[in-house]
């Protein structure tokens, strides 16, 4: 057996990859990862900068810039985009004092690009502060082999039906463990608000949840979740795919199902604001599948199709503890009178910032 079989290629470069990253900094630099989404709206980017200081916050790191027209963010005459720092993280790849850097994108002019939807997002939740909207999301996603394959699955063919994958345990219903392991232990280093994950229900699909989180900060913590999770990925020789129907016919889809809740909702008897709420989301349905993945409602028509545990794209429904509406109350909450519900309709690919600021606008703003 030739060395190149017993030990692939992506291990032997992370071997003397190491000998590089154990080289120490010289005092004082720390290296900040300034990471933003693209004009896609639902990819990342990323780039180092050196600082000879310490950042306590994102407003420590200076505004940077990049070439907009190798991000599909501007044309080739006027491509400088600014970065803004927003939110800082540890980084969890080069170590401590190192750090990441969330940014949002503003145009030449100091407008926000139409990629960034944290600006308008941070203005609705300025506007309803005293209602304290939190938000958590269970963020679903494919491992994809380096062959574009869902990793796990026979080549070329399907791996047996669903329902012996979901919260599994054992070869042959697990697959890549090690990724979302991996994942967890870096989210929680990094400082992001990682409140558990699991094996979900198709072969290869892993989901993770973020929060409670207060805010515009849900968007902050999914968003570098994201980035983790592409980068850990990267390491095993492998990607991830946040498409909300990875594989066509008789397969889950893939979610970001959003948890919400205020401070009406939260108090005694907030069932009776969480129905209300209710009422002003079904009013508005149309304008929340359009904010709720990058295309307009197009990547959740795939989805949404009322299998699979969904609701169908074009019917809004709520009930208590039913997969298969748009709106679901947790049993446990309907039982103590207040608390949350759960928006099942985000896509898995959708921006959390959108999404954030439409629950806010209606169910609170009542734009
Ligand atoms: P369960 O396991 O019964 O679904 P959890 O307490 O684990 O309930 O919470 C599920 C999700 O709801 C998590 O993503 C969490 O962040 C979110 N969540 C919990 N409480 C709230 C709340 N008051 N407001 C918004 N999201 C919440």
């Amino acid at each position: 057996m030739s060395w190149e079989l017993r030990f692939p290629k992506q291990l032997l470069d992370k071997v003397v990859a190491r000998k590089y990253q154990n080289i120490p900094l010289p005092p004082g630099a720390v290296v900040c990862e300034y990471i933003w989404i693209d004009g896609t709206g639902e990819e990342l980017r990323s780039k180092a900068k050196t600082l000879h200081y310490q950042p306590k916050q994102a407003e420590d790191c200076p505004v940077w810039d990049f070439d907009g027209s190798g991000t599909k963010q501007a044309g080739g005459s006027n491509s400088d985009m600014y970065l803004f720092p927003v939110a800082i993280f540890d980084d969890p790849f080069r170590g401590r004092p190192n750090k990441l850097v969330l940014c949002e994108v503003y145009a030449y002019n100091r407008k926000p690009t139409g990629s960034n939807k944290r600006h308008s997002c941070a203005d609705a939740m300025n506007q309803c502060l005293e209602e304290g909207p939190w938000f958590g999301v269970e963020q679903d996603y494919m491992l994809i082999d380096h062959d574009g394959y869902p990793y796990g699955w026979p080549k070329g063919g399907y791996p047996g039906p669903e329902g012996q994958y979901y919260c599994a345990v054992g070869t042959g219903k697990i697959f890549g463990r090690d990724v979302s392991e991996a994942h967890y232990r870096a989210c929680l280093y990094a400082g992001i608000k990682v409140s558990g994950f699991n094996s979900n229900v198709m072969p290869g699909q892993w989901g993770f949840q973020i929060g409670p989180c207060e805010g515009v900060s849900v968007g902050d913590h999914l968003w570098v979740a994201r980035y983790i999770v592409h980068r850990v990925a990267e390491d095993f020789g492998l990607s991830v795919s946040f498409d909300p129907k990875p594989v066509t016919g008789d397969w889950s889809g893939a979610g970001a199902h959003t948890n919400f809740s205020c401070l009406s909702m939260r108090q005694n008897n907030g069932i009776s604001f969480i129905e209300k709420a209710i009422g002003r989301l079904s009013a508005n349905h149309e304008r929340h599948i359009k904010a709720y993945d990058p295309r307009e409602g197009k990547d959740n028509t795939r989805r949404l199709t009322g299998l699979n545990k969904t609701s169908h794209i074009q019917d809004f429904s709520a009930g208590v503890a039913n997969r298969g509406a748009s709106i679901r109350i947790p049993r446990h909450i309907v039982a103590v009178g207040r608390g949350y519900f759960q928006d099942r309709r985000p896509a898995s690919n959708c921006d959390p910032y959108s999404v954030a600021e439409y629950l806010a606008r209606t169910c609170l703003l009542q734009e």
